[in-house]
């Protein structure tokens, strides 16, 4: 097995700034990632993107470049299209590539493996045609396909961001059809002092605004009672807002409710975790510089909770600097005098968490749905079934997959875990952190027997 000072997982904006920073403090490190190339979500495929994408994309999106070519260090070795589906309690990695597997074993492992769309179970969800928004921009950004008028659905910054490199692609969508209320703003005023710190968002948000406008798109707040109709596929979006129902026909409808910390591996390795009541999701605990309940491993960037690229980024090097004076390789001094500065731009980057967070909250009805909307995907598991096991005693989600199987099929419950949470704690009257979560295992993602196999041969 090959072994590493610092092994990173995940090269987004937390893992590449924790790649650098590792590799400037002497330590040698592995960085490992499923995508092609470096990136994460917000600069995926940053590398090989042309000018033209570039521009669709924005100039967020190219500011990535910079990180990514600072990967370029003697001390860093990059693993691409590796998926990591097993990781043990003293940092070693266990990952596939090209369909061989393969494990590697740090002396410090920091997880940055960010976050995943919040799933949004509305009737009719499951139709072809039917993704999320950042699906569609994973087809933008990684191979320039676009939909045609496509309806927008759901709610949050990246829903606006997503509408305007559409329509900067020259593919508008027919309508956004947003869940905040004038309530959430009532709700948000009081932590729009913090949010003036972070007034380049608030700017940016506007501007998208802006375009959104100008490009003659209309927009719909309010939304309630969603769902989506067809029978073999969509053919249209109803909703109600402001007393009045609409139907708007298309064929392609792309949810979003925010992200959520992306918890596989944490929850995989038993480590800490709280609920998080302002971003409805679980995050791991961590200290001041990404280390978790075990202290060879530690989390950065959107992974310990939903910050943003640019938080993502100080977090990675806060975490890079724990584990180089963890290794001995930088005294206290030092590292906290480069960590002070890094703090000071996290707390201006996160300022505005609160504002958005509470603005943006997802919509009850996404997040209990009715009973008759499918909740886990892979195994054909509704609300109501869920709501069913509650009246026989299932306390969480562990137990709801021996009831009925939910969460036991190829995504291990990414795409319901939340909700089947979220269902339990209503139908209990319990608290999110009472019911827990499901108790995720290896292989983190689906792999053949002949990985495995390839691997034992390597060892033998
Ligand atoms: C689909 C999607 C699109 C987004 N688009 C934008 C955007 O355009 N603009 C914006 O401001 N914010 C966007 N966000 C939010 C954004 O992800 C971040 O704020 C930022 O990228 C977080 O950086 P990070 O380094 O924490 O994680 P990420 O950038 O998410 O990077 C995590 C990396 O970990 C890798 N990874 C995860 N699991 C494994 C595994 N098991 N094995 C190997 N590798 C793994 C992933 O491939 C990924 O490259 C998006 C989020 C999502 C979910």
């Amino acid at each position: 097995m090959t072994e590493f000072d610092i092994i990173i997982i995940g090269s987004g904006p937390a893992g590449m700034a924790a790649a650098r920073t590792s590799a400037e403090g002497g330590a040698n490190v592995l960085l490992v990632d499923e995508q092609k190339s470096p990136g994460g979500q917000i600069y995926r495929a940053i590398l090989d993107t042309s000018e033209q994408r570039q521009s669709i994309l924005g100039p967020d999106y190219s500011d990535g470049r910079a990180l990514a070519l600072a990967l370029d260090h003697a001390n860093i070795t990059i693993t691409c299209s590796a998926t990591v589906w097993r990781v043990d309690e003293d940092a070693a990695v266990t990952y596939s590539v090209a369909g061989k597997a393969a494990q590697a074993k740090g002396r410090q492992l920091i997880i940055a493996t960010g976050a995943l769309e919040r799933p949004v179970p509305v009737p009719g969800w499951t139709l072809p045609g039917v993704m999320t928004a950042g699906a569609a921009q994973i087809l933008l950004k990684a191979s320039g396909i676009a939909p045609e008028r496509a309806v927008l659905a759901g709610s949050g910054p990246l829903l606006y961001l997503i509408a305007s490199q559409l329509i900067t692609a020259g593919f508008p969508p027919a309508a956004l059809v947003e869940t905040q209320s004038a309530n959430n703003f009532i709700d948000a005023i009081k932590h729009l002092p913090g949010a003036l710190r972070g007034w380049s968002y608030i700017v940016k948000g506007r501007d998208m605004l802006s375009q959104i406008r100008s490009a003659g798109i209309p927009r719909y707040t309010g939304a309630k009672d969603i769902s989506i109709s067809g029978d073999d596929a969509v053919n249209g979006l109803n909703f109600a807002a402001k007393g009045h129902r609409h139907e708007i026909p298309c064929d392609t409808i792309l949810l979003h409710a925010g992200v959520v910390a992306n918890t596989q591996i944490t929850r995989s390795l038993r480590l800490d975790h709280d609920w998080d009541d302002r971003q409805l999701c679980f995050y791991p605990i961590t200290d001041d510089w990404g280390m978790s309940s075990n202290p060879v491993i530690r989390i950065a960037g959107d992974g310990a909770g939903i910050g943003g690229a640019k938080a993502a980024v100080f977090s990675g090097q806060l975490a890079a600097l724990g584990a180089l004076n963890a290794l001995e390789k930088l005294d206290v001094q030092v590292r906290d005098s480069k960590a002070a500065p890094l703090r000071a731009n996290l707390r201006r980057e996160t300022a505005i968490r609160p504002f958005l967070d509470t603005l943006y909250r997802p919509s009850p009805e996404f997040r209990t749905p009715a009973d008759e909307v499918m909740i886990c995907r892979c195994e054909e598991v509704t609300a109501g079934d869920i709501r069913g096991y509650a009246k026989l005693g299932c306390t969480g989600p562990n137990q709801a997959k021996a009831f009925g199987r939910s969460g036991m099929g190829p995504c291990q419950g990414r795409y319901c875990g939340l909700t089947v949470t979220e269902l339990l704690a209503e139908a209990n009257g319990l608290s999110q952190q009472e019911t827990g979560y499901y108790r995720i295992r290896a292989p983190l993602k689906p792999i053949t027997l002949g990985e495995i196999a390839a691997f034992a041969e390597e060892n033998d």
